[in-house]
């Protein structure tokens, strides 16, 4: 006899809802990433009273499909959308932007202190990125965002990483990794923090077209907008399924660190 096979897409035992942190700190490459992966997750979490901090590395100017865009409007354009999402959400907390070149992002050592200094700074009990081991992932922002993330919270952990940030070092409780190959971890999330997810990242308008596949301002855009909305809601259903729950976001998630 052999043991059941679990489900695709996971590994195996999968756990369910970590305690509300005190504070989490979600890192992406893009602007809207974040919304994407968790945004469920840090609407929930939001609502229960946990200190909800953004970091962004790159300045998401490659975000068009227009040759004609004026690319410093769209960086500022694309902060103070991140900024909306955020408040969508319910985080009132940081937004940070390292303004990395969009499409250049790199893991190097330059990157990494950046993200081990704002470990160290904010102090989040949970911390959320990219899955850097993700199978055929295409964009090498999302996996460079992905390992520096990893590798950030390794450096903040440790005092002799980085001295002369003079910041003490800082282990946080957990690491969720989303758009995860090995899923092993769900957040149960309601219909108000899919509402809430849904409006951060409506608050994406430049990312409308290229995107979320929405033409604003034409006669399909209600249409189009209905679809974007029910193919989130379908990913929620399917992530939520890996736990048997109506709804959820799905995780990679490691807890040993
Ligand atoms: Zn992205």
């Amino acid at each position: 006899m052999s043991a059941p096979s679990p489900a695709a897409g996971t590994s195996g035992e999968v756990t369910v809802d970590l305690p509300t942190p005190v504070r989490a700190l979600a890192v992406a490459a893009h602007p809207d990433d974040i919304e994407f992966g968790c945004g469920a997750t840090l609407a929930k979490w939001a609502a229960a009273g946990c200190e909800v901090h953004h970091l962004v590395c790159t300045d998401g100017s490659k975000g068009t499909w227009d040759p004609h865009q004026d690319l410093p409007d769209l960086v500022l354009q694309r902060q103070a959308e991140q900024r909306s999402a955020a408040k969508a959400l319910g985080a009132t907390a940081e937004v940070v932007f390292l303004g990395w070149p969009d499409g250049e992002l790199d893991s190097g050592l330059r990157q990494r202190w950046q993200i081990a200094y704002w470990i160290r700074r904010l102090r989040p009990t949970v911390v959320l990125g990219h899955d850097p081991w993700k199978r055929y992932r295409l964009h090498p922002d999302h996996r460079h965002a992905g390992f520096l993330t990893v590798d950030g919270v390794v450096a903040a952990r440790d005092p002799h990483f980085f001295p002369e940030q003079q910041i003490v070092h800082h282990r946080p409780e957990a690491l969720l990794l989303f758009e995860a190959d090995e899923r092993n971890h769900v957040e149960a999330v309601s219909e108000a923090d899919v509402a809430r997810k849904l409006a951060a990242l409506e608050a994406h308008d430049s990312q409308m077209r290229s995107t979320m596949h929405v033409e604003l301002d034409t006669p399909e855009a209600e249409a189009q907008l209905a679809a974007f909305r029910q193919r989130v809601r379908n990913r929620l259903a399917d992530h939520g399924a890996v736990a048997g729950l109506p709804l959820g976001e799905a995780f990679a998630a490691i807890t040993d660190l």
